[in-house]
């Protein structure tokens, strides 16, 4: 039987350090401070940001929201993008997304607007070269560094072994594929022109189902002791709940899983407020 990897210890965990953190830097006067971009009422973006704002209030994290009309044109956006940028008194900015179809070709130029050292959810280029680079450039988006968390707070060293990571999408499977690189793993990276899955996912010791695909990966697809994170979020009309890409009871040879809900997901709204605490950090520091 695999054990679960739940993320509720792990947010947890991440949540105490960041309390201590934040009370120490509240003493010198620093209020680490995110701002939401929202534009519209997207009743999934208004359920994240409410998660968002309980979570912060817990750990010391401030929190103020910039609503924008859902037709809010590219040049607005990103000239509160810009505003946000030079704002001393805000430390990470969070742009719900997917935007309003309207923008979405003008997305790269809209982003392009945030300063890397707030780009707390990872979507700038800037971000993207800092985690390609292994450098200080922005963040690298929360999912990835959720996976990464789970692996460290079970104690499970990717040096060495054979990661394999389905999915290679800018915000999951290509960035955790360099995080897990940078933590010497050796990494190969599925995607929908693989030739043969299950031969490559077979060969995993630490198996990353991140393809958006209802229990696209079963019992062929796992070898014996693998260390499986799933990614995948998918609402399955069948079943009426949210399931993951691995069909969870065929996990069974792996020796460890991550649970959909309740696994990788669980741990990201933390990562996005240690990223916020970090920027704080680093823009007192002037890095
Ligand atoms: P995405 O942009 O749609 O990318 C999916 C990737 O998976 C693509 O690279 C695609 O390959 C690959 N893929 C899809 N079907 C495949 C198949 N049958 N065989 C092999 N590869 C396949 O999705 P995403 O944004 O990365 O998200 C992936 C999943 O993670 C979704 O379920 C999403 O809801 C979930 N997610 C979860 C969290 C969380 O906090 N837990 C956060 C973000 C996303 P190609 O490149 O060849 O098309």
């Amino acid at each position: 039987m695999a054990e679960i990897l739940s993320g509720k210890p792990v947010a947890a965990a991440l949540c105490e350090a960041l309390r201590e953190e934040t009370e120490k830097m509240k003493e010198n006067g620093l209020l680490p401070t995110l701002c939401v971009v929202r534009l519209g009422e997207d009743p999934s973006d208004l359920a994240y940001e409410k998660g968002i704002m309980k979570r912060a209030g817990t750990v010391g994290v401030q929190v103020v929201n910039r609503v924008l009309p859902v037709d809010t044109d590219a040049d607005t956006l990103a000239a509160v993008l810009k505003e946000l940028s030079e704002d001393d008194s805000i430390h990470g900015v969070l742009l719900f997304r997917p935007l309003p179809k309207a923008l979405r070709p003008f997305e790269t130029k809209i982003i392009a607007a945030l300063d890397p050292r707030k780009d707390v959810d990872g979507m700038t280029d800037g971000s993207a070269a800092g985690v390609f680079l292994r450098k200080p450039l922005g963040f690298a988006p929360c999912t990835p560094s959720a996976c990464m968390e789970i692996l460290r707070y079970y104690d499970i060293d990717p040096a060495g072994k054979h990661a394999v990571v389905v999915g290679r999408s800018p915000v999951v499977g290509r960035p955790l594929s360099m995080l897990l690189l940078h933590k010497n793993a050796t990494v190969t990276v599925c995607h929908t022109r693989t030739a043969d899955l299950p031969a490559m996912t077979k060969q995993a010791e630490i198996l990353v189902a991140a393809a958006g695909c209802e229990g696209m990966l079963g019992e062929e697809h796992i070898a014996p002791g693998a260390v499986v994170l799933d990614v995948g979020v998918n609402w399955s009309e069948t079943l009426g709940r949210y399931v993951g890409d691995v069909r969870f009871d065929e996990a069974e040879a792996a020796s460890a899983v991550t649970p959909v809900p309740g696994g990788v997901g669980a741990v990201t709204t933390a990562i996005l407020l240690r990223n916020v605490v970090q920027a704080a950090k680093n823009q007192q520091e002037n890095i």
